[in-house]
């Protein structure tokens, strides 16, 4: 049996630097030919962290944000609406759909109000279903659609997303902050390890690392075991940007953040719960997602100028990875706190 790894129990060596400045380096990664973002985040299409109002600010900030699924055709298309006139049309827009019931005609709403990145979002990508939505959605939409699916776990899931027509790939199943998929079905594998197999693929799609990021060392781990994107719930949810009101609690001011596979959530968007794999919870609210952005952008900057690389690619060559030791995970972390 082999050992799967994730973000605790590796560090990144740092390496001789020749970088004189910040502004030195460049986080643009490219989500296909046509489209690029500044800064490689993705919000995820939860209900308590994208709506609008989040989606606009990410994209202020040269990042993307996926408008969530959970609400009718209708709902989603006009909150999609709502940005193709307020970002303007050299923006990209990205909004999600299931695999199954209205999923094709939700997509179709959603392309025609200006969303020109479609995200196939389910717990389990590498399944039949999956095949059989990609495949339809490619033949409907041509290349000014980009089309992202997910979640796998594996190099194999990867491959045949990619194959059935996926142009990025959402990867890591039960690693999100508000997940129980593991404890529930005890399936799933370390968030890194599940990005380093996917990054020895040779398809083209770009591999988006999705959940269980908590820092920005966290993300600069990821980049740097390939990924090209990271997709974030928890480090922007409690922002005021996120959908959801604030909640006046003894503990302080609060905002709710729950998975959608809770039966909190699954209660509210489909009026049943089946399998409950995810929890809610209230979280602090923490102020504008401006704030946590900027914050996240330098601390990936001065990852990179640890390794002494200009750009993810350069990272990605560079990296030199070490496992880390119990005690060497206690010493990572600002110890004085522990004593
Ligand atoms: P976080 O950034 O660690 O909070 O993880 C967010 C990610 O968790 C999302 O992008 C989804 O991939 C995943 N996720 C969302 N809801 C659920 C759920 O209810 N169960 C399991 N995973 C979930």
């Amino acid at each position: 049996m082999r050992t799967a790894l994730t973000y605790d129990d590796v560090l990144l060596v740092p390496q001789y630097s020749e970088i004189r400045s910040r502004t030195e380096v460049n986080l643009t990664s490219n989500l296909d030919s046509k489209r690029t973002l500044n800064l490689p985040i993705i919000s995820s299409p939860m209900d308590t962290v994208t709506e609008s109002d989040m989606a606009y600010h990410m994209w202020d900030h040269g990042a993307l944000g996926i408008i969530h699924r959970y609400n009718s055709i209708k709902e989603q298309a006009s909150q999609v609406a709502e940005l193709t006139q307020s970002l303007g049309v050299d923006s990209i827009i990205a909004a999600a759909v299931g695999i199954t019931g209205d999923f094709f005609e939700r997509a179709q709403a959603l392309v025609k109000n200006g969303a020109s990145v479609i995200c196939l979002d389910v717990a389990h990508g590498h399944h039949i279903l999956m095949q059989e939505a990609l495949i339809s959605l490619k033949m409907q939409f041509n290349s000014d659609v980009h089309v992202m699916a997910g979640n796998v776990a594996t190099k194999k899931g990867f491959n045949d997303l990619a194959d059935w027509g996926a142009d990025s790939v959402r990867c890591n199943i039960g690693g999100g902050s508000i997940c129980s998929t593991r404890i529930q079905t005890g399936h799933g594998l370390p968030g890194l390890q599940t990005i380093m197999d996917c990054a020895e693929s040779d398809r083209d799609a770009k591999i988006i690392a999705d959940g269980g990021l908590r820092t920005s060392g966290d993300i600069v781990k990821a980049l740097a075991a390939g990924a090209d994107f990271v997709m974030l719930g928890s480090l922007l949810a409690g922002t005021d940007e996120a959908p959801g009101e604030t909640i006046d609690t003894s503990k302080g001011i609060k905002k709710k953040y729950r998975g959608m596979a809770s039966k909190d959530a699954q209660m509210v968007w489909r009026g049943r719960f089946s399998s409950d794999e995810g929890i809610s919870t209230l979280i602090d609210s923490k102020g504008s997602v401006d704030t946590i952005l900027s914050g996240l952008r330098k601390g990936i900057v001065s990852g990179l100028s640890y390794s002494g690389a200009r750009t993810i690619h350069e990272l990605q060559s560079k990296a030199d990875w070490v496992r880390q030791s119990g005690a060497g995970l206690r010493e990572s972390y600002t110890h004085i706190l522990l004593r």
